[in-house]
């Protein structure tokens, strides 16, 4: 059975022969146009429809299954899919309790696995929206100090699979209660890194030219509407009042393909924070999302070392490389490989849904080519 069938129906905005971009759901593997269903569909971006709030979303749901009934098709072959959405705010959090505790046992071996707050606040950081691209573009290898003095390519390019979350109402101060409110949908996210650049730069202030040079992200917004809910995991302690109730958990199956060869399944379901939480710590301190704020849920990394979603767990640090289908091993991306992540998840109506997945290739680059392309 199709995971692209009537009860998916995910948006996205694509382009025909005439280049003009409008807003469509996946139909199995047949793009549906909605530019005639509702006026918010023929706009080039998902911004205005993702503003226009829950009801308006939901009355577009139900019209949309009935349009696709009997509506004309368009191969996924004969299109371009483009950013789905103008991306206002990047945030990324880090609220995978077995990511966290890998990396603290991986880059500080002499201290506690999780920082002191782990447990208390969903860690996160501001990133930078310039950066996320669709589907298929091409990730440059970034250049940066890699330690005092040694400044060059990264040797150590890494990946971060993630789920992502796109906010359609702006809001702030936002409960865990509202977030169906705000939130449109779902993408899969990969956080491209680059190891020893971050390693030389985190500390004090964190995240910064290590993890800014891209971000990839799938063309087709999963609705909230379509995917099932189940119970988050347990929190212990019980979080201050503002990230209560802890709201819903969702079954996501993440799979990770390195140059076709799957290497790490990461299960989105164990992750500890929620998505909801995440938002209301977003907002808390009084700060805006905007229509069209990412905010990402942290790589996701199961309890089994093949369901880690960065190769800096898999490899340990590339000191246990993985093999791959041609019998080639890797511990970190080499120029030339590609990243495919698969997302599946479980259905609002039960079945299996799919999310598509977000692909990238490495492209190595002189610091000439660098500055001359545009
Ligand atoms: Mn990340």
């Amino acid at each position: 059975m199709s995971r692209f069938g009537p009860r998916n129906l995910p948006y996205g905005v694509f382009s025909g022969d005439d280049g003009v971009r409008r807003v469509g759901v996946r139909l199995d593997d047949t793009v549906v146009d909605l530019s005639d269903v509702d006026e918010l569909c023929r706009r080039p971006t998902l911004n205005p429809l993702m503003a226009a709030g829950p009801a308006r979303w939901a009355r577009l749901r139900r019209a949309a299954r009935e349009h696709v009934v009997d509506a004309p098709r368009i191969p996924l072959r004969a299109v371009r899919l483009h950013l789905p959405f103008e991306v206002a705010d990047y945030t990324d959090f880090y609220s995978s309790e077995q990511h966290a505790r890998r990396v603290g046992q991986i880059l500080r071996p002499d201290r506690a696995a999780l920082p002191p707050s782990w447990r208390h606040l969903p860690i996160g950081y501001h990133g930078r929206s310039a950066t996320v691209v669709v589907s298929g573009t091409p990730i440059p290898r970034p250049y940066g100090q890699r330690g005092a003095g040694d400044f060059g390519p990264t040797r150590r390019l890494d990946i971060e699979a993630e789920v992502g979350f796109v906010v359609g109402v702006p809001g702030d101060r936002i409960p865990t209660a509202a977030f169906a409110d705000h939130v449109f949908g779902v993408v899969l996210v990969n956080d491209w890194s680059a190891r020893d650049i971050q390693a030389f730069e985190y500390q004090p202030l964190g995240p910064f030219l290590g993890k800014s040079f891209a971000t990839s992200v799938s063309p087709w917004v999963v609705p909230l509407a379509a995917l099932a809910t189940r119970p988050a995991a347990l929190q212990e302690p019980e979080p201050v009042d503002y990230l209560r109730p802890a709201g819903p958990g969702f079954d996501i199956r993440l799979a990770v393909e390195w140059n076709g060869t799957q290497v790490a399944s990461p299960p989105y379901a164990q992750m500890y924070w929620t998505a909801a939480q995440q938002l209301a710590h977003l907002t808390v301190n009084g700060a805006r999302v905007r229509t069209g704020d990412l905010y990402a849920s942290g790589t996701v990394s199961g309890s089994r070392r093949d369901q880690a979603g960065s190769f800096l767990e898999l490899t340990w640090n590339g000191t246990e490389p993985v093999t791959l289908a041609d019998g080639s091993r890797r511990g970190f991306l080499l120029d030339g490989d590609t990243v495919t992540i698969h997302g599946v998840a479980a259905g609002a109506d039960g079945a299996d849904i799919g999310l598509g997945s977000v692909s990238g290739t490495v492209v190595g680059q002189s610091l000439f080519e660098a500055a001359d392309t545009p």
